[in-house]
């Protein structure tokens, strides 16, 4: 979590990617102007530096250098079809949490064989439509799950691979709506209660037990809670082996954080070293691994471009009144979550206000930053920083707001992954009554 009143990132401390940096006054994503790609192609505009969300994976896959890993790119944190290619091609296998996200790999021919499906509410014409795909492993979240999950499996005369998501009880120490792996959560089983439905899994027609799985949460910053979680979950593979169940794979999830604003996570090659050491220590580092990352592939590789569009002074607060809004940005107005704000031209000669940043939707709900200190003028561009992860892919309609375009940038070349939505895109499923 940020502290309420965060101070504003400078302009030479620019949390996100090193791919972003000012260059002759003007910010840049790899080689590209980001005020000429603002001007080109409208705002508010969301933009992606590839060579970042590259970097980001080599980060991971230096740190399983060696050993037997598959990396599912959680895919619910930005899952535009433009980057899931770029994971896709780099060998990533997917972490989906809804039938559409599947239908979303198939576009983008990912493997599905590296597809693991995660989620507390699947549907029965979801199971149909993975078991048909032939994806990777079912991460199941209940008993009642198992025994849907059998039956469909037994009517398409399939047996399906699944991994139980266990409840490490391991306080992330994180935001409460984004944490996971406490009691009292509605994702996993209890530990606990682990093993008993283990042995009933196995006990299931159209089951086989392929692995175990825990995920406790999201924007963790601290090395401690992973380690914890991961002591958690060999204990009940050592109990679940006893059993006579073998365990194939052991898949820790995803949620390590990302700096948005003077947040210091373990970078993802150093904390699965000290991950790798305990697994080694405890006579596991041959087992097959699987994480889920999200955020942090993605979530600092993207900006968001927006214009302001008034300035409106008060008696209490400034209002800095910008053309992206809660529909773009959700994520302060869900978990009071920050972004940091800069211009993406600075201006040295104007004095700073200080402002809250708004968009035009009607809710008082709609900030994007509070009490930032800018020196802006009406058309003045920004960028919303750290953008990428639980943006676009939260994004709605809400105001009849057409969704924003969005761009990947690969060193001077600039690809159009999503075209900006129209009123008459937004309108194309419905009707009205006829007489
Ligand atoms: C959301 C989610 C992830 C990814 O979390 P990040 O914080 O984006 O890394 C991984 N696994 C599961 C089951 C999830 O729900």
């Amino acid at each position: 979590m940020s502290p309420p009143n965060p101070p504003t990132a400078s302009v030479t401390d620019l949390p996100g990617a090193p791919q972003l940096a000012y260059r002759q006054g003007r910010l840049h994503l790899e080689e590209t102007s980001l005020h000429a790609l603002a001007q080109e192609h409208g705002t508010p505009l969301f933009v992606y530096s590839k060579a970042a969300m590259l970097a980001a994976l080599a980060a991971y896959q230096q740190g399983f250098a060696g050993r037997d890993a598959q990396i599912c790119y959680a895919m619910k944190a930005n899952s535009s079809l433009g980057v899931l290619q770029v994971f896709a091609q780099a060998g990533c296998g997917f972490d989906i949490v809804s039938g559409g996200e599947l239908e979303r790999v198939l576009a983008v021919g990912g493997d599905v064989r590296k597809v693991i499906f995660s989620g507390v509410g699947k549907t029965r014409a979801e199971m149909q439509l993975a078991l048909s795909a032939g994806i990777g492993c079912f991460n199941v979240e209940s008993e009642a799950e198992l025994d849907v999950l059998s039956e469909v499996a037994v009517a398409m005369g399939q047996v399906a691979p699944v991994s139980i998501r266990v409840n490490p009880n391991v306080d992330p120490k994180t935001h409460p709506y984004i944490s996971t792996g406490l009691k009292g959560n509605k994702f996993g089983v209890a530990h606990e209660d682990a093993l008993r439905i283990y042995q009933y899994a196995a006990s299931l027609p159209g089951l086989k037990v392929a692995g175990i799985d825990c995920h406790i949460g999201s924007q963790i910053t601290e090395t401690t809670p992973y380690l914890d979680a991961m002591d958690r979950v060999l204990d009940l593979v050592a109990a679940i082996e006893a059993a006579g169940i073998a365990i194939d794979h052991i898949d820790f999830g995803g949620g390590l954080g990302i700096n948005y604003n003077q947040d210091t996570p373990p970078a993802a090659d150093a904390l699965w070293q000290l991950l790798l050491a305990k697994l080694d220590a405890r006579g596991y580092g041959s087992k097959k691994l699987m994480i889920e990352p999200g955020r942090s592939l993605i979530g600092n590789a993207g900006v968001c471009l927006t214009e302001v569009l008034y300035l409106k002074p008060g008696e209490q607060k400034n209002f800095c009144i910008i053309d992206a809004a809660m529909n773009d940005l959700p994520r302060p107005a869900m978990y009071q979550a920050f972004h940091a704000i800069v211009p993406v031209v600075p201006a040295s000669d104007r004095p700073e206000t200080t402002y809250d940043v708004v968009g035009p939707v009607c809710e008082s709900g709609d900030w994007i930053g509070r009490d930032r200190a800018l020196a802006v003028q009406a058309g003045d561009c920004l960028a919303v920083l750290s953008a990428g992860a639980y943006c676009m892919s939260m994004a709605s309609n809400y105001n009849t707001r057409g969704r924003a375009a969005e761009l990947l940038v690969d060193g001077t070349r600039v690809h159009v992954i999503r075209r900006r939505e129209t009123a008459a895109d937004q309108m194309r499923q419905e009707q009205q009554v006829s007489a």
